[in-house]
């Protein structure tokens, strides 16, 4: 994430309110760079771009691929918060859109867009305005139901944004939020993603917003096996949860 100084920061009086609400500090990095392009876009998730608010993750998900990197055993640790990132993307997005360099935005790849301070912090919504600005499509991918704050900015997104031209007659999208859900099991959440919300949560704030000009998908998380033993009968969880998803197939639209 750049050569950027690392150190701890108040903001001000509400964030030391919220922090010590939260009972810590925030640490806080000044990034060069935060427009991450890639080779070629990701075949599930669309991306072609993808920007990261935060470093760290406090939903500390015990599958999750950056855990035990340079993010820590425990990510709630090395949440960091990239500061400047909308000033820095704003930069990065403009120069993109002169040369006509759209692609779909994942917001995140490698932290989550929504953790508890971003509640009192705006700074995904700060990116969010940003990206709206600069007209480039969006795909959230989160656990939170905090993405509910910002319908309003990603419905205007939906409707601005200018689709990479392969895609135009494929997605007619600007924007898809997607929950990824790996049990409805509450115990085994409060294991699994010890931080996250509940995942009935996420499913019901898509219930009660779906067709609210937004388009809605769930990522099946399939614990494996060998990894988790103990997990063996999820099996009955994870057919109940599919058939629960079978059942409500027009939430999403499909
Ligand atoms: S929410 Fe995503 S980024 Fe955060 S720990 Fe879980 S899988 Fe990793």
């Amino acid at each position: 994430m750049g050569k950027a100084k690392n150190f701890r920061f108040v903001l001000g009086l509400s964030h030391v309110l919220s922090f010590l609400r939260l009972g810590g500090w925030l640490k806080v990095y000044w990034v060069k760079s935060v427009l991450n392009k890639h080779k070629k876009r990701d075949e599930w998730f669309l991306d072609d771009y993808s920007v990261n608010p935060y470093f760290g993750c406090p939903f500390n998900c015990v599958y999750c691929y950056i855990r035990g990197s340079k993010y820590g055993a425990d990510m709630a640790k090395t949440l960091t918060a990239k500061i400047n990132a909308p000033t820095i993307l704003e930069k990065q997005l403009r120069l993109k859109a002169k040369k006509g360099e759209y692609g779909i935005i994942l917001l995140s790849s490698s932290t989550e867009a929504y953790p508890p301070i971003e509640e009192s912090l705006g700074l995904t919504r700060k990116i969010l305005k940003t990206i709206l600005k600069n007209r480039f499509p969006t795909h959230i991918l989160t656990k939170s139901t905090l993405v509910l704050r910002d319908l309003d900015l990603l419905r205007k997104i939906d409707e601005k944004a200018v689709l990479p031209w392969d895609l135009k007659q494929k997605l007619r999208r600007g924007v898809i939020i997607s929950f990824s859900i790996s049990t409805l099991n509450k115990k085994l959440a409060e294991v699994v993603e010890p931080g996250a919300p509940p995942p009935k949560e996420r499913l019901e704030a898509m219930k009660k917003n779906v067709g609210r000009r937004v388009f809605w998908l769930v990522w099946f998380l399939f614990l494996s096996y060998p990894t988790y033993p103990t997990l063996r009968r999820s099996w009955i969880g994870w057919l109940k949860l599919l058939r629960l998803m079978v059942q409500n197939l027009f939430w999403l639209g499909l």
